[in-house]
């Protein structure tokens, strides 16, 4: 954390154990619920409300209606020795009377809060038993002087077990009292026109809700915070990103023979989409400013040529470009698609995994380093220490959800100024890539290549796998290729083999040598083996796997996929999985086998993969299915969290925030303005260091 953080803001970035009420023992799940910041639970939100003000008689209160009403203490009857039976204690005022009940009431303790003679204020709901007026453990029992304190509507806060309303309540507030005022950051008529108070103002009325209306987004105060929370998290990417571009200074542009002498070699000619998205990665690299697009295509749209015809405008221009895939299985065989037509070119791509050991090694990274190879693929290998391009301007992230935030970041740091293509089949909404990436700019392919055949999906219990097997026997037999993907067990890869294993030994009891295995564990030169038998002629028709060959794998005669235990993958991955069949314009048929008996939700999942191929369809469904929470593996693909906002409610929020975050950036890059200085109170205040180190080091 950085001590450059504003004084005004040290009483929020205390610990929660200097909140009142919080100690050692309940900071825990404080901590699980918030954060372990007082201003963590500045950010903890009311779900809901108790309306405590009515305040009858008590001869007046209706059953079922929470009441905070004013009594007087008439008798304690405790329970004898060693019964089940509660603690009572009657109260009354003058028109009637009340029982208050406790199920292990402590003597002691209840003597002390509810003396006899002596007036309290009690709130909780009032019940009806035997047709006498009861509350079980009212909420509030408090002296007279506080009834100010009680006779109000209570937030209600999300809780976690172990922590009680009250003293999570208490804790809330105690955090809000220490919240100071702040310098106003938002732009003055922007913050008029949508009516939005001041942010301690908002801060305090978002804790304080009147009624229910008061507890939705569009609530001005919560608005507001929300707001403000899009606006620190725009301005801290575009901060960061404005470093990176004045960072750089250098054009790529080639002049495109070795692109012609590809597409001359291509056995067909580019979709529009194709060409449409290599002309915006091509202008990207010739301009000044660094490059970070998206290139977003569903499974199968041709992304891998469109990457290489990218590099080869790089090598045109003499610089280096580099291809990261998340697997080694991929990156050999993305080596073994663009050799040919590198060859076809005369120019020089190698490829780099952790297998390639030695004196190989050596002699590879000598020629990597002496800018003798043009293209390099590999694994996160190419971003480790050890790989020192002579001059890597260019470089493409194939399959990016696969790889965590933390790779991500290393690769920005190789070549300081490196033009990065991002690549990815997942459908990933515009509002998260603008909450990720900041202003990234994205090229979709929107049109499959010709000859795409469409893929029968079928459902089958996996009580019918000797049918299945037979079945699949009878197309080996007319010479068709079948992937056979195996379970993935989470809690231990050790089970997954088993598995696989186990079922390898099962067909190629039936099928013999027309059978191959491929998993994780092999050595490499047996997955490379496997995949040259399954992918070649002559050789293997049936692929047993566990889920390695789930991304990029092309083998275009493969026709038939069977997957077992469908219901234990995430859609994405069966559209992944699935996306390797139906490639070489024959028709393919989707086996997705399930153990009975399935959940309303799993049977659903299952029933979109079959009705359709559409992977944006597949995203969206697979939302809805398993609710807001978790968007689309946003946690593996490192898209920000939000506390205040909620971007299904807030989305044009953050289209303003991202235009005001522009004109911040265009106006007064450094935050030396009035509002810049108070912009700077709030990157600190949502824990935006990192952008306000930028403007440090500048
Ligand atoms: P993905 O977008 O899933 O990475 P690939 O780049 O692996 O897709 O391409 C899938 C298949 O489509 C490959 O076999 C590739 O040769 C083929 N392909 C790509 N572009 C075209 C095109 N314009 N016309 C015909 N086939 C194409
Ligand atoms: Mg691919």
């Amino acid at each position: 954390m950085s001590t450059l953080r504003p004084p005004v803001l040290f009483p929020l970035f205390a610990k929660v154990t200097t909140l009142p009420g919080i100690g050692p023992r309940l900071v825990k799940f404080v901590e699980k619920i918030a954060g372990e910041n007082v201003v963590n639970l500045l950010w903890h939100l009311p779900s809901g409300l108790l309306d405590r003000r009515f305040s009858p008689k008590v001869g007046d209160a209706p059953a079922g209606k929470i009441a905070t009403m004013v009594v007087e203490i008439l008798a304690h009857a405790p329970p004898p020795p060693r019964s089940k039976v509660p603690y009572r204690i009657t109260c009354g005022d003058d028109t009637g009377k009340i029982t208050l009940v406790f199920f292990r009431g402590e003597r002691d303790y209840l003597e002390r809060m509810l003396p006899v003679g002596e007036q309290r204020v009690i709130s909780g709901k009032v019940e009806l038993f035997d047709g006498r007026r009861q509350m079980s453990h009212p909420d509030h029992i408090v002296p007279l002087t506080q009834i100010d304190d009680v006779k109000r509507v209570e937030p209600v806060y999300p809780l976690t077990e172990g922590l009680s309303p009250k003293i999570l309540d208490k804790a809330v507030r105690a955090a809000v009292a220490k919240a100071p005022a702040l310098p106003e950051w938002l732009d003055e008529a922007y913050q008029k026109r949508h009516g939005w108070p001041a942010w301690h103002e908002a801060l305090r009325a978002v804790h304080t809700p009147a009624n229910e209306p008061e507890l939705l987004p569009d609530y001005a105060p919560r608005a507001r915070l929300a707001y403000d929370e899009l606006l620190s998290n725009q301005l801290a990417l575009a901060l960061v990103r404005l470093k990176q571009r004045v960072r750089r200074g250098r054009r790529i542009a080639g002049d495109g023979a070795l692109r012609a002498k590809v597409m001359a070699a291509l056995p067909y000619a580019l979709t529009g989409a194709q060409a449409r998205a290599l002309e915006e990665i091509v202008a990207d690299m010739g301009s000044e400013t660094r490059m970070l697009r998206l290139l977003q295509g569903d499974v199968g749209s041709g992304k891998t040529i469109v990457a290489l015809l990218a590099m080869l405008a790089a090598v045109e221009a003499g610089v280096q470009a580099a291809l990261m895939v998340p697997t080694e299985i991929l990156a050999q065989q993305h080596f073994e698609t663009l050799k040919p037509l590198c060859d076809a070119a005369g120019v020089r791509v190698e490829v780099l995994t952790g297998r390639v050991k030695g004196a190989i090694r050596a002699e590879l990274l000598a020629d990597v380093a002496a800018g003798k190879v043009q293209i390099l693929v590999g694994t996160h290998a190419l971003f480790q220490k050890e790989v020192d391009f002579a001059d890597l301007a260019f470089a493409v992230i194939d399959e990016q959800h696969r790889f965590g935030v933390h790779q991500r970041l290393e690769l920005a740091g190789k070549g300081s100024g490196t033009d990065v293509l991002v690549m990815t089949a997942t459908p990933i909404p515009r509002t998260l890539t603008l909450t990720a990436y900041g202003d990234m700019d994205v090229s979709r392919l929107d049109e499959k290549p010709p000859g795409r055949m469409p893929v029968d999906t079928r459902l089958a219990s996996l009580e019918r796998l000797d049918e299945i097997a037979e079945g699949v026997q009878r197309a080996v037999k007319t010479g068709g290729k079948v992937y056979w993907v195996c379970p993935l067990v989470e809690e231990s890869e050790l089970i997954d083999l088993a598995a696989a294993e186990e079922r390898f030994a099962h067909l190629k009891a039936v099928m013999g040598d027309k059978v191959a295995l491929i998993h994780g564990k092999m050595k490499p030169a047996e997955k490379d083996a496997a995949m040259d038998s399954f992918s070649g002629q002559g050789g293997a028709q049936v692929l047993v796997a566990t889920t390695v060959i789930e991304v990029g794998v092309d083998v275009p005669d493969a026709t038939i996929m069977v997957i077992e235990h469908a219901e234990r993958f995430g859609l994405a991955q069966l559209h992944q999985l699935r996306g390797r069949i139906g490639r070489g314009g024959k028709s393919g048929t989707c086996l997705l086998l399930y153990a009975p008996p399935l959940t309303q939700t799993a049977k659903a999942r299952l029933e979109t993969m079959r009705d359709t191929e559409d992977g944006f369809v597949i995203a969206e469904e697979d939302l809805k299915l398993r609710g807001g929470g978790e968007v689309l593996g946003t946690r593996q693909s490192g898209m920000p969290e939000f506390k205040l906002a909620d971007l299904m409610a807030h989305g044009e929020l953050l289209a303003a925030a991202r235009d005001d975050a522009k004109l911040i950036i265009a106006r007064d890059p450094n935050l030396e303005t009035p509002r810049g200085q108070a912009l700077r109170t709030l990157l600190y205040l949502f824990e935006q260091d990192e952008a306000v180190r930028t403007l440090r080091s500048g």
